[in-house]
């Protein structure tokens, strides 16, 4: 299914939906490839010519309607999120209030596009910067936040008066269906919204070669948003990307060892691991490293694993059989590098056909394994130790990747300085949730370029103008 110029249509081709913890099936949708997302594009761009002149009251009217008819539907899109994407259905009902968020902060931040108006060095000329939408906008969201990675595009893109061609993962279509849902039901006039799903490289490249798209914003793996880079230079499109993380969590011996310990779950174990600010590797100062693995284990042990939608379970399954693998060969490299498993290490058997992983820390960790390099994407960890704050700075940011980093410690001075030292686009010093609606989401080095979120996220879909008056 997909809908294009406010119509939604099916076609002949088909793909299978599966819940990723009982790997059943869940729905069957229909796909599409380049003549439809063509299709979808021509219809943006037309949309384009006349919702680039709304005012901004009209557009917060949309956008407000549409998180209203989310609302009134929360509780069933937080059980579609966990049937098709496996998380526990707190951690869905949390993901649907933030993406509804996102929608309400950007109907509000609508009314912010400021300009300027600088001083002059001649006496005859008035200067002036205005701000305007960058244009048709294609947005490609990953399968981990199925529902608020859509919210958190396409909210500011329709505040600054964007139109949008979505394409969601092929894993989770469902919550993306039902997003569109609502905007068709809000009124929202035809062409400004468009969703295509299908191949991912097909759509992708349409989209990326494309003369008439002006931006592309992507979350999802580095390698994907380096390939979608390189399609997006022949017509120099604006790109925000939002790409992999290898978080550090950096845990000094003067911290509070149940705080940190409890800030490793949150970042470790939330989401299953899969999300792109997971801690991938906790550095603990050696002094108190047995005593942090000890109170670690001891809370690991107490999660509760299954499927996502018995409310007391803590971490649901991995996503398909291709981060299954990919997570436990991790762990059976970390082994052949004497690598010690204090906790987990196996398949967790649920008795499905889901893809379970027991929550798992290694000790004795060392940089040739590949855990300390490749993102996990999994409830699995590694535990490193070091001795100096000069030796974590380094070991640190030894990596190409420059999304999230978090660091526990009491000392202030040695706060401000890991603040500063850290090459991560987010740092979190004694928090393991740094992340809230109006705060810049972004990586640096391979991690990405730009912001969502806030201010920055609308930031990301309008052009700077520039413009000189001469009165004479
Ligand atoms: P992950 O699956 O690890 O989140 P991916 O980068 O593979 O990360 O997927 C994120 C999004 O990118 C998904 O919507 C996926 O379908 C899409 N995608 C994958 N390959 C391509 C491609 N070649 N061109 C465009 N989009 C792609």
């Amino acid at each position: 299914m997909v809908y294009i110029n406010g119509e939604w249509k099916q076609s002949k081709s088909k793909m299978e939906v599966r819940n990723p913890a009982t790997n059943e099936v869940i729905e069957t949708v229909s796909t599409v490839g380049k003549v439809e997302t063509e299709e979808a594009i021509k219809s943006a761009k037309q949309a384009f010519k006349s919702w680039k002149k709304t005012t901004f009251t009209e557009r917060v009217t949309y956008l407000e309607e549409a998180a209203r008819l989310l609302e009134e539907q929360s509780e069933e899109l937080a059980q579609l999120i966990t049937k098709e994407n496996g998380k526990p259905i707190a951690d869905a009902r949390y993901e649907v209030n933030d993406g509804i968020d996102f929608l309400h902060w950007y109907a509000e931040e609508a009314k912010r596009v400021y300009g300027d108006v600088l001083p002059t060095a001649a006496k005859d000329k008035q200067l002036f910067v205005i701000r305007r939408p960058v244009g048709v906008c294609a947005a490609i969201t990953p399968w981990n936040f199925p529902f608020s990675m859509i919210t958190r595009k396409i909210a500011p893109a329709l505040a600054t008066g964007c139109t949008i061609i979505l394409k969601p993962a092929s894993a989770t279509p469902l919550s993306a269906i039902k997003v569109f849902e609502c905007f068709h039901k809000a009124g929202l006039p035809e062409g400004i919204v468009n969703l295509v799903i299908g191949k991912a490289s097909e759509i992708g490249n349409t989209l990326t070669k494309s003369k008439d798209v002006k931006k592309i914003t992507f979350t999802g793996s580095t390698d994907v948003g380096k390939l979608l880079l390189k399609n997006s230079a022949e017509t120099v499109k604006a790109s925000s990307m939002e790409l992999g993380g290898h978080a550090p969590f950096i845990v000094f011996a003067d911290s509070d060892i149940n705080v940190a310990t409890d800030g490793v779950l949150m970042t470790k174990f939330t989401n299953s691991g899969q999300t792109c600010v997971s801690t991938n590797r906790i550095y603990v100062e050696k002094n108190i490293a047995e005593e942090f693995t000890s109170k670690l284990v001891q809370k690991v042990e107490e999660l509760k694993i299954g499927n996502g939608l018995d409310e007391d379970v803590n971490v649901g399954p991995i996503i398909d059989s291709n981060s299954f693998e990919k997570i436990m060969n991790q762990i059976t490299d970390a082994k052949a590098k004497n690598g010690e498993i204090v906790c987990g290490g196996r398949q967790y058997d649920n008795k499905s056909d889901g893809y379970f992983i027991e929550p798992t820390i290694i000790v004795n960790a060392n940089d040739d394994m590949l855990i300390a390099h490749e993102e996990t994407f999994g409830p699995v960890v590694p535990i490193f130790t070091f001795e100096n704050e000069e030796e974590i700075i380094e070991k640190a940011n030894h990596t190409h990747y420059g999304l999230a980093g978090y660091c526990y410690t009491k000392d202030l001075g040695r706060a401000f300085k890991m603040m500063e030292e850290l090459e991560y686009g987010m740092v979190g010093i004694n928090d393991p949730a740094p992340f809230a609606i109006h705060t810049p989401f972004g990586g640096v080095k391979e991690s990405g370029l730009g912001q969502e979120g806030g201010k920055y996220g609308l930031d990301a879909y309008l052009i700077t103008k520039y413009v000189s008056f001469n009165t004479n």
